[in-house]
């Protein structure tokens, strides 16, 4: 199969860069563009010049890894000049007609796009970081038991602040107990992505969702300590077959199992587990009784793979199988 062309809005950023490691070997992708801010162009990466974020660029596709001061707007532009733009930023998440995707979640979602107006091209976007890991890991419960509430701390990895992120010595030996506009991302992006497709709309979720969200000195892979209410009695071994029988996709970045249950008491840890099935599976460990909620445990996912530019290209991947990706 020829591959299909893509440029990358962002390429010098954080997730800029990792989706180019991870189109550098893709089977069915190959990038044709990279484009950046004024600061970069003219700048060679992988024998590649940097070119500004115009619609001119040799493909029709683009991933974006733009910063969303400026997303909002050019991703607009490209949707508008024709171009399929799937990006990571938070500017489109919760626009209604926007697919907020996780594949192994909520692939139905893409029929949203019949209903969506930018223009000849599309937007389709993947959560915010910590979202996909904690929605991932609450899909095979919901799917089987009702629950009432979710309440999450997270601990995330510096790499998610971008590039040059954190000031070293405002994190080294130390916690930040603040991420700008973070909580509200998880206490509402999971309910439109839970949420059901119905007369070409999302109806959300009714699940209750706290959050409270950290900076810690780790540099990939975000955590989340999690307990959950259900409306319901649930035991832990039904819990952990949930989590257990939960299925992947047959689409390329896919992982096989999308949640590995650890047993052992002192997993998930980032330096441990980041990197399972290429960095693309969630991991959950410490399940337990909660003596406010029902239970609590711990989620682990990789921010940049799975919880950007690896969950937009699986994006794609489930585009291009079902037919949005014709060129
Ligand atoms: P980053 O490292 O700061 O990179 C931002 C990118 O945007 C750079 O390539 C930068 O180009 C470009 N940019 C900035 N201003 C621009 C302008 N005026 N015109 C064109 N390009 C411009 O940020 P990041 O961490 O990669 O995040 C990128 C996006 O993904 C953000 O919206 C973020 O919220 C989202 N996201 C990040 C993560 C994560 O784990 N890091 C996870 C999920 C989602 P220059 O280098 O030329 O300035």
């Amino acid at each position: 199969m020829k591959k299909i062309a893509v440029g990358i809005l962002g390429a010098t950023g954080t997730v800029g860069q990792k989706f180019m490691e991870l189109l550098s070997k893709h089977p069915q992708f190959e990038i044709t563009a990279l484009a950046a801010s004024d600061r970069s162009i003219g700048k060679k990466l992988a024998n590649m010049e940097v070119v500004p974020c115009t619609p001119n660029l040799p493909c029709k596709i683009v991933f974006s890894g733009l910063d969303s001061s400026v997303a909002g707007e050019i991703e607009e532009e490209f949707a508008k000049a024709g171009y399929v733009v799937i990006s990571n930023s938070r500017n489109h998440r919760m626009n209604p007609t926007v697919p907020l995707l996780i594949p192994e979640v909520n692939s139905d979602h893409l029929n949203l796009l019949k209903t969506q107006k930018f223009g000849k091209g599309v937007i389709v976007t993947n959560p915010n970081c910590s979202v996909i890991g904690l929605t991932l890991a609450l899909k095979p419960l919901l799917d089987k038991w009702s629950m009432q509430a979710a309440h999450v701390v997270t601990l995330q990895a510096l790499s998610g602040a971008g590039y040059p992120g954190v000031p070293s010595m405002d994190i080294l030996d130390n916690v930040i107990p603040y991420i700008d506009g973070e909580e509200v991302k998880i206490e509402t992006e999971p309910l439109k992505i839970l949420g059901s497709f119905q007369n070409d709309q999302i109806i959300p979720h009714q699940v209750r969702l706290s959050a409270q969200c950290t900076r810690v000195a780790v540099s990939d892979g975000h955590m989340a300590c999690v307990s959950v209410k259900f409306n319901e009695p649930v035991k832990r071994e039904e819990i952990l077959e949930a989590w257990n029988s939960f299925r992947g996709l047959d689409l390329h970045s896919a992982p096989k199992k999308p949640i590995h249950y650890l047993e052992n008491d002192k997993h998930p840890q980032p330096k441990l587990h980041r990197n399972l099935e290429s960095g693309m599976a969630v991991s959950i460990g410490r399940l337990r009784e909660c003596p406010l909620f029902d239970w609590k445990f711990i989620v682990l996912s990789h921010n940049t793979v799975r919880g950007a530019a690896g969950c937009a290209i699986l994006n794609a991947e489930l585009m291009l199988q079902a037919g949005y990706l014709d060129y």
